[in-house]
């Protein structure tokens, strides 16, 4: 799939961008602070529906925008012209012809805020596509990305959190039910943990418990086996990437649910009873559930090591590296259609060979848009087979590297 057109308006420091994406590889540079990481952040806001990085999606908006109580826009055409690229399972008006294509507006609307705290405004959030209001749970499985971000050595060195988030969203991506099933789980086990601290204040019923009990099992096994499933797809495609980015031949990915497997989604549901049973006593004490994909994590070991705890700078930031790769490959795998890449200033950090390989990685992805402060590392690379915009306090200019090189 790719994106052929973006509009923002008062998006962070970007007050008015219009861009016609080139297919392909687009390289988008400039100093600290102009706006590259904004640019990223907005077009993956159309594949998660929300800021990879904003605590609050208030932040969005303009800063100037906000004072005056105006909008943010994020505006984007994406087309899916892979012949073999399976429809979104959510029913969508497909455009002409074999070409989907369908238009992508998230917005934000600043309205003052009397909150005493706060910065003085709020924001209420509105999708569309195709003309249509979506919620943000529908939105996510129609634009396919991944985003490589300086921030990845988290999911090496992170907690657990970063590496169920890193699942959580390829996951979503790739089947859209499960994004749901997450949903439910979490309101599930918001409504249990109520109800543990209510029975230790001896004001819960035993079968009110049971209830929860049921709901908990029936969303969180569920879960658990998809994620298993998915991992079976990353793992192989995440050693692979390892290797031939030069990090070495003994990668094992070693998924770790807090509920054992056991085989199909049926067998994982009596799985899930007995973890229960088990941690039933310390679920008394600390009125927390404790057993369920909201503890899982994953494993990296290199060399018989947990690079979560040993990784150098340089391992974690190839073995992210990988991970991105190979989420990339399995949302290929899984949907039959070749995510955008995003990659910012994800090599800056790189020797020139390990940036090479991962550069080379790119050409199997119809669309790959790079941030960089330092546009030789990649141009020395892809040169006029590339395109290239210079961003400027915010303006992205479309820019003749060749032509600038001769002046
Ligand atoms: P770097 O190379 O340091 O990563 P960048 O080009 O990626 O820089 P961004 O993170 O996109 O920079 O930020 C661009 C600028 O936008 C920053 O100066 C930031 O303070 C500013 N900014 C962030 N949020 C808003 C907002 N809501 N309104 C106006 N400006 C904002
Ligand atoms: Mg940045």
């Amino acid at each position: 799939m790719r994106l052929s057109r973006l509009r923002l308006s008062n998006f962070r420091n970007l007050a008015e961008v219009e861009l016609e994406v080139p297919p392909g590889v687009s390289v988008y540079f400039g100093q600290n602070a102009q706006g590259k990481t904004a640019l990223v952040e907005a077009v993956y806001l159309l594949a998660i529906a929300r800021s990879f990085r904003a605590e609050n999606e208030r932040e969005l908006v303009n800063f100037d925008a906000a004072r005056e109580g105006g909008q943010t826009l994020v505006d984007g055409v994406v087309e899916y012209d892979d012949p073999e690229g399976r429809p979104h399972p959510n029913p969508l008006p497909l455009g002409e012809g074999t070409v989907a294509r369908h238009r992508v507006i998230v917005g934000y609307r600043a309205s003052p805020s009397t909150a005493a705290s706060g910065p003085g405004y709020r924001v209420h959030k509105e999708i569309r596509v195709d003309r249509m209001r979506r919620t943000a749970t529908s939105l996510v499985g129609l634009v396919h990305a991944v985003l490589f971000s300086v921030q990845d050595i988290g999911l090496v060195q992170g907690p657990p959190s970063a590496r169920r988030r890193f699942l959580d969203i390829l996951i979503s991506q790739a089947d859209p039910l499960y994004l749901q099933g997450l949903q439910r789980y979490q309101r599930v086990l918001q409504q249990r943990n109520r109800l543990l601290r209510m029975r230790r204040e001896g004001r819960a019923r035993p079968d009110e418990m049971e209830f929860w009990d049921d709901e908990l099992v029936r969303e969180g096994a569920w879960l658990t086996w998809r994620r298993h499933e998915v991992m079976d797809i990353l793992t192989p495609a995440c050693v692979r990437h390892h290797r031939d980015l030069g990090g070495g031949e003994t990668l094992v990915l070693r998924y770790r649910p807090s509920v054992p497997l056991s085989a199909g989604a049926d067998g994982m549901t009596g799985s899930y009873r007995e973890a229960l049973q088990a941690v039933a006593g310390r679920e008394r004490a600390t009125a927390a559930t404790a057993a369920g994909p909201h503890r899982d994590d994953f494993d990296i070991i290199v060399n018989g090591v947990d690079m979560g705890a040993f990784a150098s700078r340089g391992q974690a930031r190839t073995l992210a590296l990988a991970l991105r790769l190979a989420e990339a490959e399995t949302l290929s795998a899984v949907r039959g259609t070749r995510p955008l890449l995003l990659l910012d200033d994800a090599l800056s950090e790189m020797d020139a060979d390990r940036r090479r390989r991962v550069l080379e990685k790119t050409a199997d992805y119809p669309q790959v848009m790079i941030t960089t402060t330092d546009v030789e590392q990649v141009s020395d690379y892809f040169g006029a087979s590339a395109a290239y915009f210079r961003v400027d306090e915010g303006r992205i200019m479309p820019c003749d590297l060749l032509e600038m090189g001769e002046k």
